[in-house]
């Protein structure tokens, strides 16, 4: 008998007839003993529809009226109350269900838990999820269901934890309760060597370290959202991805590094559409320029990813390429910009048709040659890369993002990755 958190994702509680059987799967463990909270997102596709409600709603009422591109954004406050209430439905109907199946059930929103969180609405950190009525709730045998993605910021304001965010609300609920496991069910049955959608001979993991599965969700693989690694590191909780259409095959577990024995030098492989590049030209090449470029992007809450500089030519001036999320390009264009005189620059070019691959494995470290089988790889194919950059278990390139696929299914047989 144990304490246990179970989590279930977007098509896992698309319709009623899912919810029943995320419902039976609930009923099961508690008829094995077990104590159980459950931690829901919003029906596959709400969460969607609730974020374009709001970019509609805060459109101007006049179209094309100039200087108005930064009110589209909506108020990120109201952003929330609007974009939380997805879980809320899910959360109330798999309590009725569980209900209506003889388990004694009910629901949690994030400040009823409570899910204490940061006050940066859209992408709040949960900063604490104390010993509460819920805590007890589950000891006297009751199944707390969770909203997932949501938590109270401070100012009792509804908060949300960024796309993806259900799964960081599990392993923090389970973190918060002392749950024994945390069992993420979605619609594969594991993590695979990379995303199965775009290649079928991808392979599941039976173990990942969590220092590798950070990486694989930080540089574009949405299994998991990043921040949920993070807590299960920290928090030491045991955490499984399963499928919840077929629960009892397969699966991946979260591990430490010493528990990998095999280490080869590439784990898997992610990619990110959600990329987009700016190149500054001709800045002069003197002390100070980059402070002069990435403080004001700070400032405007840009988060730099890639960064290249090019060799001085003529010796005086250089240019400066970076990335950043497309939702963040026009404000990193517009903090550009606004500081032109300081940076002088003579132009700036921008896409938004890139595209980031990654390879990931702890085993690169004593493996040599890994990133050079990379760009080899690459190059056989044809693509052209534009920027590198690498850490001690990653290396990442940005290419066109026409050539992703092809890039991810190229490197994934070089990497001898490919099921048999
Ligand atoms: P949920 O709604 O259950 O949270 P998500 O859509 O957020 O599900 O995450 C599951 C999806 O993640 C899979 O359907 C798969 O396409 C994608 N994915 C990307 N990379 C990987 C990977 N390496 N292993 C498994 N799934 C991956
Ligand atoms: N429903 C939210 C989203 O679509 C949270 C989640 O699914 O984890 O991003
Ligand atoms: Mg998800």
């Amino acid at each position: 008998m144990a304490t246990i958190a179970m989590k279930f994702g977007g098509t896992s509680v698309a319709d009623i007839e899912r919810i029943r059987h995320v419902a039976a799967l609930v009923k099961r463990e508690v008829e094995r003993g077990n104590k159980v909270a459950v931690v829901v997102s919003a029906m596959a596709g709400e969460t969607n529809k609730l974020v374009a409600w709001t970019n509609d709603a805060a459109k101007p009422p006049v179209e094309g009226v100039r200087g108005n591109i930064l009110q589209a954004i909506p108020d990120q406050r109201e952003y929330d109350v609007v974009v939380a209430a997805g879980e809320q439905i899910t959360s109330g109907l798999l309590a009725i269900t569980l209900n209506a199946m003889g388990v004694k059930a009910r629901s949690w929103l994030g400040w009823q838990v409570p899910i204490n969180t940061s006050a940066v609405h859209g992408s709040a950190r949960i900063e604490g999820v104390p010993a509460s009525d819920m805590t007890r709730a589950i000891e006297n045998g009751e199944v707390a269901v969770v909203a997932g993605f949501q938590g109270v910021a401070p100012g009792v304001r509804i908060s949300t934890l960024g796309r993806g965010g259900s799964d960081t609300s599990a392993v923090a609920v389970a973190a918060g309760i002392g749950a024994a496991r945390c069992d993420i069910y979605t619609d594969v049955d594991g993590v695979y060597t990379t995303d199965p959608r775009i290649v079928p001979k991808a392979r599941r993991l039976e173990k990942i370290a969590y220092e590798e599965m950070l990486e694989m969700a930080s540089l574009g693989a949405k299994v998991l959202q990043t921040r949920s690694v993070e807590i299960a590191m920290l928090h030491r909780v045991p955490t499984r991805v399963l499928s919840t259409f077929t629960p009892d095959v397969g699966g991946t577990l979260l591990c430490d590094e010493e528990d990998i024995v095999e280490k080869k030098p590439v784990t898997g492989i992610a990619y990110s559409r959600d990329e987009a590049k700016i190149t500054l030209h001709k800045v002069p090449d003197r002390p100070g320029v980059s402070a002069a470029i990435f403080g004001p992007l700070a400032d405007a809450g840009v988060n730099v990813d890639m960064i290249v500089q090019n060799v001085s030519e003529d010796g005086e001036t250089t240019d400066l390429t970076f990335t950043c999320t497309r939702g963040e390009l026009n404000r990193a264009l517009a903090a550009i910009e606004t500081h032109a005189k300081d940076i002088r620059y003579r132009a700036v070019t921008h896409t938004a048709d890139v595209a980031k691959v990654s390879i990931i494995g702890i085993g690169m470290r004593a493996h040599p040659g890994v990133a050079s089988t990379m760009f080899r790889t690459l190059a056989e194919k044809g693509i052209n890369i534009e920027v590198i950059s690498t850490s001690e278990i990653k290396v990442s390139v940005l290419i066109a993002e026409e050539y992703v696929e092809l890039a991810v299914r190229a490197l994934h047989s070089a990497y001898e990755l490919d099921a048999a």
